[in-house]
Formats: structure tokens, sequence, C-alpha cells
């Protein structure tokens, strides 16, 4: 629930004396409709949410009004046009989306704030970009005209502790840091509170607001 979660946010900025508003929380709303999210998020004047399917999105975006959108999926180069409402892409995984929402931009005059999604624990089945090559694209999207480059994104691999995502977050963050940039968007229901102690600018929420 959603005040519950915000005394945990408080709590875990406070162990590691941490503002809370160095902390923004991206409410995942992905799988609710509308209704549900007035009722768990708006209704505590929560405004700024999370969503991963371009569709779903643009039938919530049509019945809610005055929201930051975040996009945390799985992006499709032929669905860059549809994302400039967007405050911020996290999933920015290759340099072929790059080009796309390059092109797109110069086309309609926009600039695209983008974070790089990270596989930081080389997962077989993940969407990132291995760290590897980490350093090539950062490179790559400062080039862009139409790109704003914020910062790096990564999920943990899935596991029932949430101690087991601290090493990849602390990884992530020194990396982020070495690279100067502003945004850190890590940690998930599971895992939040150790991603805001190790350095998290954006947490990802889902679950724990829905269903508690
Ligand atoms: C669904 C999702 C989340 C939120 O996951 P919960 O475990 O429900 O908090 C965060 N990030 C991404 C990329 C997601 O797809």
């Amino acid at each position: 629930m959603f005040e519950d979660v915000m005394d945990r946010i408080y709590a875990a900025c406070n162990r590691v004396g941490r503002k809370k508003d160095e902390v923004k929380l991206v409410a995942v709303s992905k799988n609710h409709s509308a209704q549900e999210i007035e009722e768990t998020i708006l209704k505590y004047g929560h405004r700024i949410l999370g969503e991963n399917r371009i569709q779903e999105w643009q039938e919530k975006a049509r019945a809610l009004d005055n929201i930051e959108w975040h996009f945390i999926g799985n992006l499709q180069r032929n669905k860059v046009k549809y994302c400039l409402p967007f405050e911020l892409i996290h999933s920015v995984n290759s340099a072929r989306l790059i080009d796309e929402l390059q092109r797109v931009g110069e086309s309609k005059n926009h600039k695209f704030k983008i974070l790089i999604e990270v596989n930081v624990a080389g997962e077989v089945s993940k969407q990132g970009l291995p760290l590897a090559d980490l350093d090539q694209l950062v490179d790559y999207a400062k080039m862009q005209t139409q790109v704003e480059l914020k910062g790096l994104m990564t999920m943990a691999p899935y596991s029932e502790n949430p101690e087991s995502s601290r090493p990849y977050f602390e990884k992530l963050h020194n990396i982020h840091d070495r690279l100067m940039l502003d945004e850190l968007s890590m940690g998930m229901s599971g895992d939040f509170e150790v991603a805001i102690e190790e350095g998290a600018t954006i947490i990802r929420v889902g679950s724990a607001l829905f269903h508690a």
C-alpha cells in the first residue's frame, strides 16, 4: 500500500543519511486499470507512473491527466514515435534503438531523455546491455542531438532475498559514478530498500503498492 511503501522509503533513506527527495518513486501501474490507479496511487497525490507496454499505456494516458509517465519496458523501434509524452525512457539497450530515437527526435523536434538498461549480472534471459558494451553505448548516446542520456537502469536477478541484489546495485552505482551520470534507476518491490541504500535515485515499484 502507498503509505506503507513511503514509510519504507523514508526509513531506508534515514539508514544511509539520504534525503527522501533524493529518491523518486515510479509507481509501476502495468496490468492495472485507470480506476485502480486512481484508488491506489493518485488519491495520495502521487502522479509519477511507469508502464511497460505502449498500447496499454495509451489507453490509460487517455483516461488520466497530469501524469509524469515513465517507460520501463522493452521498446520496439516501431513504437518510438509514440514515446514523446514520456518523461524518461528507462530501457534503452542498443545503438539501433538510439538511432531511431534520434531519427524520430529530429523529425518531431523532440529530445528524448533516456537511461541505458544494463544487465549487470550477465543473465542470458535479460534485455539489458552487457556491461562490456556499456562505455561504447554511453559515448554513442552522448553524440546524439535528440537524445539526452540521464543515467543507467538495471534489474537484479530474481530472488526471494533482497540482499542478493546488493552486489549488483553496488556495482552499477560505482559505474554510474565513474561515468558521472545523474540518474540511477534500480530497485523494485522486492529490493527497493537495498537499492536506496546503494544509491538509487529512481525506484520502480509495482506490486508492493497494488497488493499488500
Ligand atoms: C514490473 C516492473 C517493475 C515493478 O515490479 P514489482 O516487482 O511489481 O515492483 C519494475 N521494473 C520493471 C522494468 C518492471 O517491468
